[in-house]
């Protein structure tokens, strides 16, 4: 096993990261930049390294910086966590170069999957069902037409290096085509620096549900169910429950026995995600994940699993911990994402916490780096929290989220807490009734 983890990370999943770490005595490293030198991962690390200045790009996303700040210190291993260079290929494959372990699969899998045309050839040819769509990238114009009629409209047109709910178009018929078409290529090349499109069927009311795969590099993999993430604004996860409201044992076995194969025969390691759009019985494959994701402690909550120590244990070349006759689901678990934003226009919202008490009892996980007397800083995401309850059943998790939501006290800023209240209210929400387009719409009416 490791004896020393570098977590390229800040906020509450480098938190999340070192508490695996004290749980498994492993001793840990957090890196940060200037403005995160009052952070709470710096205080509750082993170490901590200054890995440059304020913006992302100078400090988490400094590879030199963190490749150093692990001969520094001495880590063998370095844990990513989700956003910044998790996802990077070039990053897991230079620590490789430097005889560090990168925590996550391969870089050939990862690049792979974060071309979205190659994964979506890639699970097609493993037998994973996929949204219709054009034959891998569509070059111009005349092709994004004849697809067009082929599949028939509405269809979206996605970037092929997309992310983050970045870079989509949708179009009705021929005449937005073009204008879809254009656009998303320009956007694409401007966001991405690639310009690479191609098209999907534009599915009308679909959830958005994901499989949990988790694979120990040696051709074994397990599936940990799904999590329903549909209530989303701007395509950004904003709630998320496991298991999902529509989903039957049947089902869940079906897909995800189709998603452990897929990633058992490609000898993947560590935790994945496949993401599916969902509609009328029919599941569709968008994208997968290389990662550990936000919302992955719902899934922790409902089969009793610490999947980062899981990822730990892989990359040190031991067996997973579990097979899949061991994953049972027990209950129901929600996550809310609080962030520092104000409504109605979620604007963010970062400066000083004054108070922060965070919500306890039975069921309740309340995953935050933040302290009272602490600045949020203007630089990174707004995500500031992540409140996670789990109960017997569904109506018993969203009693203990109404609860709950009630204890958590983040004074000084505004957050995002009111959403949830109000959504808690909704008889659709209560109901597991919602869709990928239900919160915007939901939003439109309540602010307009
Ligand atoms: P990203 O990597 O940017 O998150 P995804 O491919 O995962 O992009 O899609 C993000 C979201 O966009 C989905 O959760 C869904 O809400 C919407 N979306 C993507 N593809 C389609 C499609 N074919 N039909 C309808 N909605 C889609």
């Amino acid at each position: 096993m490791f004896e020393k983890i570098l977590i390229a990370n800040r906020g509450e999943i480098a938190l999340r990261v070192i508490r695996a770490c004290q749980e498994m005595g492993i001793k840990s490293v957090a890196v940060h930049s200037t403005a995160d030198a009052d952070a709470m991962h710096v205080r509750m690390a082993d170490e901590s390294v200054c890995i440059g200045p304020a913006s992302s790009t100078d400090s988490y996303l400094n590879k030199a910086s963190i490749i150093s700040a692990c001969e520094i210190t001495g880590a063998e291993a370095v844990h990513p966590g989700y956003g910044f260079l998790s996802e990077n290929a070039a990053f897991a494959q230079a620590l490789q170069d430097h005889g560090i372990e990168f925590i996550g699969p391969t870089a050939d899998h990862i690049r792979i999957m974060g071309d979205k045309i190659t994964a979506k050839d890639t699970m097609k040819a493993l037998g994973v069902p996929c949204v219709p769509g054009s034959d891998g990238g569509v070059p111009d114009y005349e092709t994004a037409i004849a697809t067009a009629r082929d599949i028939g409209f509405p269809v979206i047109i996605k970037a092929t290096a997309g992310g983050g709910g970045r870079g989509m178009k949708v179009a009705r018929n021929e005449q937005e085509l073009e204008i879809a078409f254009r656009t998303a290529r320009s956007e694409a090349k401007a966001a991405f620096g690639n310009d690479e499109v191609y098209m999907e069927k534009y599915l009308q009311k679909p959830r958005h549900i994901e499989i949990q795969v988790f694979g120990d590099g040696k051709g074994r993999a397990v599936h940990l169910g799904e999590r329903d993430c549909s209530l989303q604004r701007r395509h950004q996860k904003v709630f998320e429950e496991a298991p999902g409201p529509v989903i039957t044992p049947e089902m869940r076995a079906e897909i995800g026995r189709i998603c452990a194969d897929a990633v058992a025969r490609i000898n993947y390691i560590g935790a994945g995600t496949i993401e599916f759009l969902y509609e009328d019985g029919q599941f569709y494959f968008i994208e997968m994940n290389t990662r550990l994701q936000v919302e992955h402690p719902v899934t922790e909550a409902i089969f009793g699993v610490d999947l980062v120590r899981e990822q730990i244990r892989v990359a040190a070349g031991l067996p997973m911990s579990f097979n899949q006759d061991a994953l049972e689901i027990n209950g129901h678990a929600i996550e809310v994402r609080i962030n520092a934003e104000k409504l109605p226009n979620f604007s963010p919202c970062p400066g000083k916490v004054r108070v922060f008490h965070a919500p306890g009892g039975l069921g309740v996980r309340m995953d935050s780096a933040l302290y009272g007397g602490y600045s949020i800083p203007p630089y990174y995401d707004s995500l500031i929290g992540k409140l996670i309850v789990h109960g017997r059943d569904r109506p018993e998790a969203l009693a203990r989220l109404h609860r709950a939501l009630g204890e958590l006290i983040v004074d000084g800023i505004d957050t995002t807490v009111p959403l949830f209240h109000a959504l808690l209210a909704e008889p659709d929400i209560q109901n597991g009734d919602y869709n990928i387009h239900w919160l915007e719409k939901w939003l439109a009416a309540q602010f307009g």
